[in-house]
């Protein structure tokens, strides 16, 4: 993996999170101020204008570049997350053109780190958290288990998904949907629902490669 799949992921992520932003929208009004759809739809449409500059930068790079792209573009609390996300990322791959799995799960551990950091949430608070951490765990299962990094990237978008499901029966603890209390249970979470499609766009560049 290289520059190019990093691109494909971002490209594909900004296509996602395009065509379901009137539903993460949706979600977003339920328990919060109904601006999910239209955040990530920004940063990412950013994030595309600014790869454009980015041809031969090394994968870390570009994804340092995008993270900070997400945190300038985004007003809401899922840009600084997922910014800082991508930075984390970006930093941990570092100057080399290319990476292998295991580069690719340490990775995507320091960007659930940073997540953590800024946004002090645990699994289980409904979050984004939700969607990341059992997917970063799904990953390096894989990996260890022996599968290819294709199938240890289904496994992941898969435990996304789950995660993204499993907030609905939740009680929100962080961000604006905290304040709902109690009305906050019901309704799946936006910012975990938009987290599993940035994994599908991962699993989807990687996939396209073999
Ligand atoms: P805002 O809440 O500022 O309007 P968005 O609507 O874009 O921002 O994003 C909301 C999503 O951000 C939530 O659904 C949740 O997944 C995520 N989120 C909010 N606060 C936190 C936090 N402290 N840690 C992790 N994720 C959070
Ligand atoms: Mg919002």
């Amino acid at each position: 993996m290289n520059a190019v799949t990093v691109q494909s992921w971002l490209t594909a992520a900004a296509a996602l999170l395009r065509e379901q932003r009137d539903y993460l929208t949706q979600l977003d009004a339920a328990i919060g101020d109904a601006d999910h759809g239209t955040n990530m739809d920004r940063g990412f449409t950013a994030v595309l204008a600014k790869l454009e500059d980015l041809d031969g930068a090394p994968p870390g790079k570009v994804l340092t570049t995008a993270g900070s792209t997400l945190v300038s573009t985004v007003g809401g609390a899922s840009g600084p997350l997922w910014g800082t996300a991508l930075r984390r990322a970006g930093r941990a791959l570092g100057g080399a053109e290319e990476f292998d799995g295991e580069q690719l799960a340490v990775a995507l551990d320091a960007a659930l780190a940073g997540i953590v950091e800024l946004g002090a949430a645990q699994e289980g608070d409904k979050t984004m958290v939700d969607a990341l951490a059992p997917a970063v765990r799904a990953l390096r299962a894989g990996l260890d288990n022996g599968s290819t990094v294709a199938e240890a990237l289904t496994a992941a978008r898969v435990a996304a998904e789950e995660g993204m499901k499993a907030t609905v029966p939740l009680q929100a603890q962080k961000g604006r949907a905290s304040y709902l209390g109690e009305r906050s249970i019901g309704h799946q979470d936006p910012g975990a629902t938009s987290t599993a499609l940035i994994l599908a766009a991962l699993e989807q560049a990687v996939a396209a490669e073999r």
